[in-house]
């Protein structure tokens, strides 16, 4: 038998990284675990969290506004400290890197700080600070993350990427916002609510892709109600600098003038460099390491997970994918994960919230559909002044009664759904739905006391 150094070496200390060097260290195996960059990867770093943090920093725009109606003085006008918000936001992810490396330490996983490539498939070589160092590992897991992708075209360089955001020195004034995916949608409606001026920039016809139809008509509405320039069938054709900043050319010929110019338009694999091809792992054409259910690659001793198999790119869905992988290779093999019914949250301002088919692919799917659906003017905002409104949507399989789509746009839509996305999971039925007593009062009570089909 041969006698590797390690029973897995783990590539990349992100979101699926960590879980899987945590929970296998944590069965006795011997695990170790490099990185190149900072511990948490994207969503500790440049994503999810501190970006969730902004969003939170901005909604208390909407707040101050919004205090007055319920008799709140607010005297002076409130301004944001940018520099502030920086400095906490820096600081508690620096906190959370630790928080990384003490769950890594305490599990017994072994970190080591470099750049890894695969010399074989039992071999891993780390560029450290001590020069290259070699490991060889009975499993390698490669858990190496996306990376931002930015279209190539004059003055693309002028452009940044959300990586770059959350430093910005000075505070965007004038901010463009490219793409109409989560990000692009996430950045415009923080920055707006931060107190930039916003235009995004979409090139289809409406935002968010994929999402159900009513979902994407009503978003885009809200954030054009709350001060952003959204832009349908638009793109941009040039970027130049200026003595004003950035003017960027439009597809109908007219200029935008920017501080900033946000790309959000889709993150690649993060595979090259790797020596994967040279292996023969197989890889798709956009670059993803193609794996089977348990992860497995076309190299067996090589595991993929995260945003670098190019499935769902989501913190969660790496964090269970890492757990199929520890349970094939040091459980009982019992452990799959479940693709339908992923719940989800745009952090746009409103929230999306959403689970399961949109209506589109619930009537694809399943023929005949049920379709509840309600639109009204929260209570909070009965007092507040806002004109912001709540929408919310139940897709109903006819044949079983199975509810198989539940989305929202409303305040805390995240929150909301991650309860109903149990329910659904189990299979819950209309019937089910209706039966259950709402919590009044509440916007949530709304998903159990729909009852007229509106088709
Ligand atoms: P990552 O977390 O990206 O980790 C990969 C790690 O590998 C990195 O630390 C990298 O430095 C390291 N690495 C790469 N190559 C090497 C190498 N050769 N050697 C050593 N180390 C290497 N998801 C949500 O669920 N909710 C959200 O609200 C959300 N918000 C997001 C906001 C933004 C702006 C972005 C960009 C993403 C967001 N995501 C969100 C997506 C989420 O961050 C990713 O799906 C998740 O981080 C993927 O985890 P991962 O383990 O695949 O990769
Ligand atoms: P998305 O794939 O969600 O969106 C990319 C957007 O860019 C789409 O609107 C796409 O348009 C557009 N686009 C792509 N190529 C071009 C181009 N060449 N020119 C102009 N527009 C283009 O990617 P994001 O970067 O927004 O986010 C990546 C992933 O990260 C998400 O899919 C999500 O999984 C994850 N994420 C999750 C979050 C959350 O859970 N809240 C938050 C942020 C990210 P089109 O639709 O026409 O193709």
């Amino acid at each position: 038998m041969t006698n590797y150094d390690f029973d897995l070496f783990v590539i990349g200390a992100g979101s699926g990284g960590v879980r899987a060097a945590r929970m296998a260290a944590q069965t006795g195996a011997r695990v170790a675990v490099a990185e190149s960059g900072a511990l948490g990867g994207t969503c500790v770093n440049v994503g999810c969290i501190p970006k969730k943090l902004y969003s939170y920093a901005a909604h208390y725009a909407e707040a101050f506004e919004q205090a007055k109606g319920y008799g709140w003085q607010v005297d002076a006008h409130p301004a944001l400290d940018w520099k502030t918000l920086k400095a906490h936001r820096a600081q508690e992810v620096t906190r959370l890197n630790g928080v990384y490396g003490r769950l890594l330490d305490g599990a017994g996983a072994k970190l080591i700080r470099g750049w890894a490539q695969l010399v074989d498939a039992h071999t891993v070589s780390v560029q450290t600070t001590e020069g290259e160092q070699r490991f060889t590992a009975k499993s390698i897991l490669i858990a190496t993350g996306g990376k931002a992708f930015k279209p190539s075209f004059e003055g693309h360089e002028l452009a940044i990427t959300s990586d770059d955001m959350f430093d910005l020195d000075p505070f965007p004034r004038r901010l463009v916002v490219v793409g109409g995916g989560y990000i692009a949608c996430e950045f415009a409606s923080i920055f707006n609510g931060l107190g930039s001026k916003v235009t995004q920039l979409y090139r289809g016809e409406q935002v968010l892709r994929d999402f159900d139809e009513d979902v994407r008509s009503f978003i885009a509405a809200e954030v054009r109600k709350a001060g952003v320039d959204l832009r349908v069938n638009t793109d941009v054709t040039r970027i130049l600098k200026t003595v004003d900043g950035l003017e960027l050319t439009l597809t109908d010929g007219s200029t935008l003038q920017a501080d900033v110019v946000l790309y959000a338009t889709g993150r690649i694999p993060h595979a090259q460099g790797l020596g994967l091809e040279a292996l023969g792992v197989q890889l798709k054409s956009n670059g993803a390491v193609v794996v089977n259910e348990v992860y497995q690659s076309s190299v067996p001793s090589i595991y993929a997970v995260g945003d670098v198999t190019s499935r769902v790119q989501l913190t969660p869905v790496a964090l269970g994918e890492a757990m199929v992988v520890v349970d094939h290779l040091f459980g009982d093999n019992q452990r799959r994960m479940g693709y339908n019914y992923i719940p989800t949250a745009v952090f746009t301002h409103p929230n999306i919230g959403t689970v399961g088919y949109s209506e589109h692919d619930a009537r694809a799917k399943f023929g005949q559909v049920r379709v509840f659906k309600t639109d009204f003017k929260p209570l909070v905002h009965t007092l507040s002044g806002s004109s912001e409104r709540c929408m919310m949507k139940l897709i109903v399989d006819a044949a079983s009664d199975r509810v198989v789509g539940l989305h929202m746009v409303g305040p805390e839509a995240g929150e909301i759904v991650q309860g109903f996305a149990v329910a659904m999971r189990a299979g819950a039925t209309k019937a089910i739905f209706d039966s259950t007593i709402g919590i009044h009062p509440t916007m949530a009570e709304e998903f159990v006391t729909m009852r007229q089909a509106v088709s």
